[in-house]
C-alpha cells in the first residue's frame, strides 16, 4: 500500500523535521519523521533538522539533547543541522540562534503591512470573543487603532487582510482558509518578547529554502496564515504542504510528550530496535499495511511511485 500524494510533490524537495524540545520524543514524532525522511529519500531531497525553541519558557536544553540522542539512535540523520553540529554550539538550525533573521524579517514585514503594538493578554482576547468556537481564539483588533508605543511587556501584531487562501494539500486535497476570520491580526512577538510559532516557522521555511512542509493535521489550520505571511515577507511561491494523519491511542486519546507507552526511551528500554520503532510508526500511520521492522535505508520505499 504505497502512499500516493494527491498533488505533485517537488522533485529533490527541501523539507524539514522541526520538533519543539518541550518533552521527549514519542511515536507521534516518529510518524512525522517517517513521512519526512521517507518522502525526501524517495525523491532525492534534503532533510533539514530545525530545533523549534521559540517558546523559551517551555523548551529545555535537556529535551533538545535527548531529542538528538533519540534521532541518532533511530538512525535518522538529517542532511543539514546534524546532531554533531547542534551539539557544538550556536547553529542556524536552532531558533534561538536566529534572532537577527527574525528582526530582519520583521523590518521587511513592516514595509508591506501595518505592524502594531498590543497589550492584550490571552485572557483579554478570549473575552473579545471569536467566531471559531472551540478551535482557536480570534483576535478582535482591539489595539489596532490605539497607536501604542513598542514598550516592554507589549506584543506585536500584523494587520491581516480579509482574503481567502487557497492551496492544495498533498494528502487532503483542495483547501480554503480565511486567516482574518480564523485568528484575526496575527501575533508576531508576544508580550514576553518571544517570536510566535507562526512567525518563526514562516521566516525559517522561507530563509532555509524549504519547499515541502510535511507535518501533522493538527497544524492544518495554521497553513493559510503562513502562506499569507510568507507572501508579505516576499516569498514568490509558497511551499507545498502535506498534512498527514496523527496517530492516537487505542481509546482515541492524543499522544502527548508525557505518554510513557509511546515514548521512544520507553520503547527502547522495553527492548525494541530502531527498525521496530520505525516500522510501528509507519504501520500506525497507515503508510504500510503490516507491522514489521523498517530500516532507515528502506524508508523511501513506501513513497516511491
Ligand atoms: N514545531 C512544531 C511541532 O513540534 C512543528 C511545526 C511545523 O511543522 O510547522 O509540532
Amino acid at each position: 500500500m504505497p502512499f500516493t500524494p494527491l498533488t505533485q510533490l517537488p522533485d529533490r524537495p527541501v523539507t524539514r523535521f522541526a520538533p519543539a524540545p518541550t518533552g521527549y520524543l514519542h511515536l507521534g514524532h516518529v510518524v512525522n519523521a517517517v513521512f519526512v525522511w521517507g518522502i525526501a529519500r524517495a525523491r532525492h531531497g534534503t532533510v533539514l533538522l530545525r530545533i523549534e525553541d521559540h517558546d523559551r519558557k517551555r523548551c529545555q536544553l535537556e529535551y533538545e539533547m535527548a531529542l538528538l540522542e533519540d534521532l541518532d539512535w533511530l538512525g535518522l540523520e538529517p542532511d543539514a543541522g546534524t546532531s554533531a553540529e547542534l551539539r557544538a554550539g550556536p547553529s542556524p538550525h536552532r531558533q534561538r540562534d536566529r534572532e537577527s533573521l527574525y528582526l530582519e524579517a520583521l523590518a521587511r514585514l513592516e514595509r508591506s503591512q501595518q505592524v502594531y503594538a498590543c497589550d492584550c493578554s490571552r485572557k483579554g482576547i478570549a473575552f473579545d470573543g471569536g467566531d471559531v468556537p472551540n478551535e482557536e481564539t480570534r483576535y478582535g483588533g482591539r489595539c489596532r487603532g490605539r497607536g501604542l508605543s513598542r514598550a516592554a511587556g507589549r506584543g506585536l501584531r500584523v494587520v491581516i487582510d480579509d482574503g481567502d487562501e487557497r492551496f492544495v494539500d498533498a494528502a487532503l486535497g483542495a483547501q480554503t482558509q480565511i486567516p482574518a476570520r480564523q485568528c484575526g491580526d496575527l501575533l508576531v512577538r508576544d508580550r514576553l518578547g518571544r517570536w510566535t510559532y507562526q512567525f518563526a516557522v514562516t521566516v525559517d521555511d522561507l530563509e532555509q529554502g524549504v519547499n515541502l512542509v510535511i507535518r501533522g493535521r493538527d497544524l492544518l489550520a495554521s497553513t493559510g496564515r503562513q502562506i499569507w505571511l510568507a507572501r508579505m515577507l516576499g516569498r514568490a511561491a509558497p511551499p507545498v504542504f502535506l498534512h498527514h494523519p496523527l496517530i492516537v491511542k487505542p481509546g482515541g486519546e492524543k499522544l502527548s510528550k508525557a505518554s510513557h507507552d509511546t515514548g521512544i526511551r520507553e520503547l527502547r528500554a522495553a527492548g525494541m530496535t530502531p527498525g521496530q520503532v520505525l516500522g510501528r510508526a509507519a504501520f500506525l500511520a497507515g503508510i504500510v499495511a503490516a507491522e514489521r521492522p523498517l530500516s532507515v535505508e528502506a524508508l523511501g520505499d513506501p513513497f516511491r511511485e
